[in-house]
């Protein structure tokens, strides 16, 4: 049943209807609108955006990869090479966008290729820490899209074709932005072919997604079902054209280390093959990784080739995790420090308590992940108690206080 409404109260400009029928009422320069005109006019704007050109942020000034270089410094320690290759790739990235912009109505104009990258790195090095910080500074629709959903069409699974879903989404279904984003396509290294054999009959799993992802990568018009899911037939479907799109994948490759360590051995390093035995870095194998390894892993050729780009991660080693403690403008260490400020309480780290995390890390091998954990452990009795301290008092993490919290959580294994 309707609510009463009385005389003075106030009504939706649009719907008219009265402030108590509504969830609602929000307060213009001169008039109102309500909850329900609210979604009603987000759904026409998502409409106009799919059926008008978009003259969504042109590209203007294009960072230098040196700018987005020192971006990335500040949120991700160590692994220069990777930074580096994002970089170009990005940059090139903006420079093809403006290139098409300008060129696309001339006929004679030179196809600049996209430079896809694949990173190839442990997990929890920072691949996708990388990913999000260059959406962060990005002005196009960004998304992550992870490869272990995906199957081929008509099996269980995600369509490749929802991968752009996301992207749509991100640009708030403006098709336009959309096809000059970039793509982060996560976990590349699960729809590699279980065997190098190309004979083995249909691999469901495997060969057959990365065939349908060829499709996004070689630039086509791809049909997107607006909603995402399966496409069904009476389904209006909105045209996307990938061909401007960037994509960045990144995969652990567990094992790709022995594939990398046997084609040294055999001598065929680099593309020159000069290398000496004694200068290879025996630990970090992935730093000399090529394409060729990618495919005797089970990327298909054909996929291999659109990721002309490919860079690896190195291992977070003791100094590294050391350093994501403190250096990067979202430390760990920085955001205490600012949930205990909130409470008017100067929070500080002794270096040995700094040193333990670190330990514990190391020693129970939970890498660059396993810091938050521990740090919340050292911190949660701590941020209990933490309302009842006095303003303008301080809190010092002492290595013996460290230790003592480590000790009686769960991270070590001894109490589990
Ligand atoms: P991956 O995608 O390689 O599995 P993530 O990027 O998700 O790993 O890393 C997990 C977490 O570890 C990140 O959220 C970040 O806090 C931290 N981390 C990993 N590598 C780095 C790095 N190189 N610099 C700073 N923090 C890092």
């Amino acid at each position: 049943m309707p609510k009463k409404t009385t005389t003075d109260e106030k009504h939706c400009s649009f719907c008219g209807r009265p402030e108590s029928q509504t969830r609602l009422l929000l307060t213009g320069l001169n008039g109102y609108i309500c909850d329900s005109c609210i979604e009603q006019a987000s759904l026409m704007l998502k409409d106009f955006n799919r059926s008008t050109p978009s003259h969504y942020k042109k590209t203007e000034a294009i960072p230098t990869p040196q700018q987005i270089k020192e971006y990335l410094d500040l949120y991700v320690i160590g692994q220069e090479d990777a930074k580096r290759v994002l970089a170009v790739s990005v940059y090139n990235h903006y420079k093809r966008l403006k290139y098409f912009e300008e060129h696309h109505n001339d006929n004679n104009d030179v196809e600049i290729e996209k430079s896809n990258i694949i990173i190839v790195g442990e997990t929890g090095t920072g691949k996708t820490l990388m990913a999000r910080t260059i959406a962060r500074m990005l002005d196009v629709p960004f998304c992550i899209a992870d490869a272990t959903t995906l199957t081929e069409a008509g099996y269980v699974g995600d369509d490749v074709e929802n991968v752009l879903v996301r992207l749509l989404q991100a640009a708030d279904y403006d098709v336009a932005a959309a096809e000059r984003g970039i793509v982060f396509i996560d976990e590349i290294d699960k729809i590699a072919r279980k065997s190098d054999n190309p004979s083995i009959t249909r691999d469901v799993s495997g060969e057959g997604v990365q065939q349908a992802m060829l499709k996004l990568l070689e630039g086509a018009v791809v049909n997107v079902p607006p909603q995402g899911g399966r496409k069904h037939p009476e389904q209006q479907m909105i045209q996307v054209n990938t061909r401007n799109i960037l994509f960045i994948a990144g995969g652990a490759f567990d094992g790709i280390e022995r594939s990398i360590a046997s084609r040294i051995k055999s001598n065929v390093i680099g593309y020159n093959g000069t290398r000496t035995r004694e200068e290879i870095d025996q630990h970090n194998m992935l730093r000399y990784i090529l394409p060729m390894d990618l495919k005797h892993f089970g990327l298909i050729p054909e996929l291999v080739g659109r990721f002309p780009l490919l860079t690896h991660l190195n291992p977070l080693d003791r100094n590294a995790l050391r350093r994501i403690l403190t250096e990067p403008k979202n430390a760990l260490t920085k955001q205490y420090q600012e949930l205990f400020k909130m409470d008017g309480v100067t929070l500080e780290f002794d270096k040995g308590a700094l040193d333990a995390v670190v330990d514990t890390a190391v020693e129970y091998k939970l890498g660059a992940r396993g810091l938050r954990s521990i740090m919340e452990n050292i911190m949660y009795d701590l941020m209990y108690d933490l309302p009842n301290k006095e303003k303008g008092s301080k809190v010092r993490i002492t290595k013996k206080l460290a230790l003592e919290q480590i000790n009686k959580s769960s991270i070590n294994p001894t109490l589990k």
